[in-house]
């Protein structure tokens, strides 16, 4: 094939463009609804994965091993830190939290996004470790709206239940360090809005840099051929007629 027919074809036929998967990380005070966002959200797309995360926390009602997290033991939680096991980690209300790392390896391998549930501290170290993380801030439309969702959880004491009102005070001060903020008031918006979010952010440049070169280098060296031709027909013609 001629170096102007190879050109017009790389530059006319039909490419997707490579995307770099990056964490979704989201956080909110306890009873916004952070959980049901992020379940409902990768239910629905089947490019994401959610981040289980290890816990010392025992399981609530309903809650499984290995889906919701996983439960373990102080021990296992020390033993799973000092090897370097966790992405991150935190102490949240009581219990310790962590984001085992091989949940970014196995996503990024997958070419899925990690959707994280996590805690503001934890937050601040997955956007340092990994650097092209989006983090997203959810609110409650109101604190009534906050205190009816907690008390439907039903799942904690009286005195559990302040503090993480306590909890949610600090993080609410955290919530300038965020580049995107959705109020979680009806389900189906919240959940609009984070798709239009991940949508957004799977073009960003950086995320396809090489794959976007190669294209557009393609695509500049077809339209030069096809003008050194003298423009006659359509470049999509010529190769789909195998000239
Ligand atoms: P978080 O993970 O932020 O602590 P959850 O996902 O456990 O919160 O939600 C707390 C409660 O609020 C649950 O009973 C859930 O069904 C309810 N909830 C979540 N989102 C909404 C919403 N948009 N409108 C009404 N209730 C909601
Ligand atoms: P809950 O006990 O309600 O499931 O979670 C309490 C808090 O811990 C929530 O803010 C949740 O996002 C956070 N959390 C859950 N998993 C992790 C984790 O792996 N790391 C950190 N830093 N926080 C987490």
């Amino acid at each position: 094939m001629s170096s102007t027919r190879d050109a017009t074809r790389r530059g006319s036929g039909r490419r997707a463009l490579a995307r770099e998967p990056f964490p979704l990380v989201l956080c909110a005070p306890s009873g916004t609804g952070k959980t049901t966002l992020a379940r409902e959200l990768v239910r629905r797309r089947s490019d994401l994965v959610f981040s289980v995360s290890a816990t010392t926390r025992p399981a609530r009602a309903g809650e499984r091993d290995g889906v919701d997290y996983r439960f373990v033991s102080d021990a296992e939680f020390d033993r799973l830190r000092r090897t370097g096991a966790l992405l991150e980690w935190a102490r949240v209300h009581t219990w310790r939290y962590g984001t085992p790392a091989e949940n970014l390896g196995r996503a990024q391998s997958a070419g899925k996004h990690l959707v994280l549930d996590i805690d503001v501290q934890g937050a601040r170290k997955v956007r340092e470790a990994v650097r092209s993380a989006v983090a997203v801030f959810l609110l409650p439309p109101g604190f009534d709206a906050l205190l009816e969702r907690l008390a439907a959880r039903g799942a904690e004491s009286e005195r559990e239940r302040a503090q993480r009102l306590r909890t949610a005070l600090a993080e609410l001060r955290a919530v300038p360090e965020f580049p995107y903020v959705i109020v979680n008031d009806r389900l189906g918006g919240a959940l609009a809005a984070l798709e239009a979010i991940l949508d957004a952010e799977r073009h960003r440049l950086a995320r396809s840099r090489a794959s976007v070169g190669r294209l557009a280098a393609d695509l500049a060296a077809a339209v030069e051929a096809h003008l050194r031709a003298g423009g006659r027909g359509s470049t999509s013609s010529a190769v789909r007629s195998g000239l």
